[in-house]
């Protein structure tokens, strides 16, 4: 393993982390909440069928860094704490969300196929696009 934090081409923190997976790299943001890697180019393979099955609003706040690698929003999903999201609809009004989870109880366990843990709807709080990381510790992970 050889995971650091380093300076993020599109937000410019320093709590970007990169790591490797099958020796390509990849980039995680903890300051802004994008994700990028070595192979997820402008006009590569990879863009292309990755935007097929992407929501527009993905596309629409993408960030093209000076090296052409392409930046798009990332979630965060913990069963046991919960979900960090993009919300919104478009790329002047979108912002963060987080959704903390809760146990189930044994009959939503019996629904859920034995699920400890699920979304609970009501936690649902929306951060502005520059809080990712208020978003983050909303749910619990830091
Ligand atoms: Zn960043």
């Amino acid at each position: 393993m050889n995971d650091k934090l380093v300076i993020c081409s599109r937000c410019g923190s320093d709590a970007c982390y990169e790591h490797e997976l099958e020796k390509i790299k990849i980039w995680s943001c903890m300051g802004c909440g994008f994700t990028t890697n070595e192979v997820m180019t402008e006009g590569s393979q990879l863009m292309t069928e990755s935007e097929e099955v992407m929501p527009e609003l993905y596309k629409d706040i993408k960030f093209v860094d000076d090296q052409k690698r392409v930046w798009y929003p990332t979630v965060i999903n913990v069963p046991d704490k919960g979900t960090v999201f993009v919300n919104g609809v478009n790329k002047d009004t979108w912002g963060w969300a987080g959704i903390k989870s809760v146990a189930t109880t044994d009959e939503e366990k019996t629904k859920l196929k034995g699920a400890p843990y699920k979304s609970d709807p009501t936690t649902l709080k929306t951060f502005p696009q520059d809080q990712f990381d208020e978003a983050v510790a909303y749910i619990g992970l830091i």
